[in-house]
């Protein structure tokens, strides 16, 4: 594709109808998830998968979710057992991605899994990434829309920023409730895979058992790998009192550049912490995070600022 400036949609029916038409011409659309904006491409085209690991420079042994309309869907591609209908009744549509066998003709190109027997799948919550898949039909294969191991986009502008000239449109509607990206778990060996938008303590309260964690050293993937979701300037964390110069990212009440939520509240927190890392990567100091309480979603913040202040 020739770079142009990136279509700008609204989630109106006319917008939604020419999301679809770029979908089915291989093109790639970014559009709002719960979690974060996603890179959408038709998951059965090639060439339209292909153009996603190379609008993002996204290794190409690094699989894609999946996103689905809904759990009948969901089975069409996975083979599903009881641990994940126990877990897609209870988050689905939401913030978790099950891992699961893939399906005899499945149809799906096989870049999406990064020839992989097995898949990532979820059915988002958000109202405009559900009525996109309910137009289109199809599964839609989505990474993060931001350029690969960067700060993920959590509003349209981050993404207009990260790829501009790469994508063909992106669907606005405003700002990702939730923030950060999905936990995934594999739903054969309940294993978690990266901790996200869904609290590990709820998932294990409905499974009625506690979740393996990841081997560190079974690393496939870069939003597995040590450096990711990065920032431009240096970082670093668990800042009691910052340095001259640093930019402080608080959390709780405090003196500081950009409070994550005053209040302490880790939801409000997690929905601030990617748009709170754009905007202070533009000013070119050193960020110093304040600690984050490794419980809830503190815990996949925590996840993603350790990846993100990883030497790179
Ligand atoms: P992203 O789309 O950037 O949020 O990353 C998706 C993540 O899903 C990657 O980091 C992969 O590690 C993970 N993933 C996708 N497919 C699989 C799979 N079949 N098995 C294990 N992990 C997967
Ligand atoms: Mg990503």
């Amino acid at each position: 594709m020739t770079p142009k400036d990136i279509d700008d949609l609204r989630p109106d029916p006319a917008g939604i109808d020419k999301a679809v038409a770029y979908l089915r011409a291989g093109d790639l659309v970014a559009f709002p998830t719960e979690t974060v904006y996603g890179l959408g491409a038709d998951a059965t085209n090639d060439d339209a998968v292909a153009t996603i690991f190379s609008a993002k420079g996204r290794p190409s042994f690094n699989p894609l979710i999946v996103h689905v309309a809904n759990i009948d869907a969901a089975r069409a591609l996975a083979k599903w057992n009881d641990a994940a209908d126990t877990l897609a009744q209870a988050f689905w549509p939401g913030p978790l991605t099950l891992v699961l066998p893939l399906v005899p003709g499945h149809g799906l190109s096989p870049q999406v899994t990064g020839g992989l027997d097995t898949i990532a799948i979820r059915a988002p919550a958000h109202p405009a990434a559900r009525s996109l898949l309910s137009a289109f039909k199809l599964p839609i294969a989505a990474p993060s829309a931001n350029p690969s191991g960067r700060i993920s986009p959590t509003q349209a502008d981050h993404v207009k920023e990260g790829l501009n000239g790469k994508i063909a449109a992106v669907l606005d509607d405003g700002p990702c409730p939730v923030g950060l990206e999905s936990t995934i778990i594999d739903a054969v060996n309940l294993t978690l895979l990266r901790p996200g938008g869904v609290n590990v303590e709820q998932i294990e309260a409905v499974l009625g058992r506690p979740t393996a964690q990841r081997q560190t050293q079974d690393i496939t993937a870069p939003g597995q790998l040590a450096s990711h979701y990065a920032p431009n300037v240096k970082m670093r964390l668990n800042v009691e009192t910052p340095n001259p110069g640093e930019a402080f990212l608080g959390f709780g009440l405090m003196d500081c550049d950009i409070n994550l939520s005053a209040k302490g509240d880790l939801t409000e927190a997690a929905s601030q912490l990617f748009e709170a890392l754009h905007l202070l990567d533009k000013e070119g100091r050193t960020i110093a995070v304040a600690p984050i309480p490794e419980v809830g979603l503190g815990i996949a913040m925590n996840d993603r600022l350790r990846r993100a202040a990883a030497p790179r």
